[in-house]
């Protein structure tokens, strides 16, 4: 299935076959649909097929579509939120990264590296350790946001290079930040997994660019964002055309100072009821506080987060940003199989 870019998104309909309702009934529902101009996505499931209908329902209500061969019921999506709601798919979607398969209920995706890339010695040697020890993928920030515009704001495009190489040595996927839609050409020459950066939440024109990329977007949740809003995002980047919309609960600000910001751990299996994209849990930025990371990811890996994204630096003490909050390199091994630990207790292994 894929989604057309640009189209206007305003009460989708869903039309549910019987189950096993024979394909040319399926087929000539999506005809009759896409006859009227209503952009259509064919969901095939494991018992009925379901077809969503985006754009005047009114007008497809008007079709009567119930009277159609292998039609069970046509039913509005009710939630503020469309291409990312359970309603418009029911089952789990899972996607491949560099063969890395996430979501979908069987693998849990280790998404390990430094916050930035400071130097080609520190990415290479955190790379190797986290690949050692069983990472999914690398991250690393390249274009950095910084709340003060004094601070580190990272080695952009040579970074892009070292992470470039990063790959070559470890074979593990690149996911980076995509901070503004200047750097879009440059992030999506080498970037495996465009990461979208919790102040840029709400910045639908570049979720619109992050979505225009045909790469898998990692979205993470607005430090202020309620996860409806999180899930309207998320709709912003997949009207685009991309179905490969990562999640990740990265912390919330509540009255609670104490950890940097407040993890949401029920923000987990809500989202699980509620969207058919997977969920990554940030344990680094949440906590802020390395001494807290584990407990925390094995509790994300118990509620049914689909992969972790944490921060690992080979020297912490001396990081341009994010030491604190930064596993040791030489720990990652013993992480790794804790929470993988956990992750098995609901059948999961690491991808
Ligand atoms: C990061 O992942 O390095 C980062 C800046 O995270 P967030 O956008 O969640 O603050
Ligand atoms: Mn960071």
């Amino acid at each position: 299935m894929a989604w057309i870019a640009s189209h206007t998104i305003v009460k989708p309909m869903m039309i549910v076959m019987q189950p096993g309702a024979p394909e040319e009934a399926v087929e000539a529902v999506r005809e009759r649909l896409a006859a009227t101009g209503v952009h259509v996505v064919v969901m095939p499931g494991e018992l009925t097929t379901a077809i969503g209908a985006i754009g005047d329902p009114e007008g497809v209500i008007e079709l009567g579509l119930e009277g159609m061969a292998g039609v069970d019921r046509v039913v509005p999506i009710s939630r503020p939120y469309k291409l990312a709601s359970s309603e418009l798919s029911d089952h789990a979607s899972s996607f491949e990264i560099g063969g890395r398969t996430i979501g979908g209920g069987e693998t849990f995706c280790l998404i390990a590296g430094p916050c930035t890339v400071e130097s080609s010695a520190q990415t290479l040697s955190v790379a190797a350790a986290v690949r050692a020890g069983g990472a999914s993928m690398l991250r690393g920030g390249a274009f950095k946001p910084r709340t003060s515009p004094f601070a580190f704001k990272g080695l952009g495009t040579a970074a892009l290079e070292i992470l470039v190489q990063a790959r070559e040595e470890t074979g593990l996927p690149i996911v980076t930040e995509l901070l503004d839609a200047s750097h879009a050409e440059a992030i999506e020459a080498i970037a495996d997994v465009v990461q979208i950066g919790a102040r840029n939440m709400q910045n639908y024109a570049l979720l619109e660019v992050a979505g225009r990329l045909g790469k898998p977007v990692l979205l993470k949740r607005g430090l202020s964002s309620s996860l409806d809003e999180l899930l309207m995002a998320a709709d912003y980047v997949l009207k685009e055309g991309t179905e490969e919309v990562i999640l990740c609960e990265r912390g919330i600000r509540t009255f609670e100072t104490a950890t940097r910001f407040t993890l949401d751990l029920g923000a987990i299996p809500w989202l699980k009821l509620h969207t058919h994209l997977p969920v990554v849990v940030d344990p680094s930025h949440a906590a802020g506080d390395r001494a807290l990371v584990e407990p925390m990811s094995r509790a994300a890996a118990a509620v049914g987060a689909d992969g972790l994204i944490v921060e690992v630096h080979d020297d912490p003490e001396h990081a341009r940003c994010d030491g604190p909050q930064s596993l040791y390199s030489s720990h990652f091994a013993a992480f790794a199989s804790d929470v993988a630990a956990h992750a098995a207790l609901l059948g999961k292994r690491l991808a």
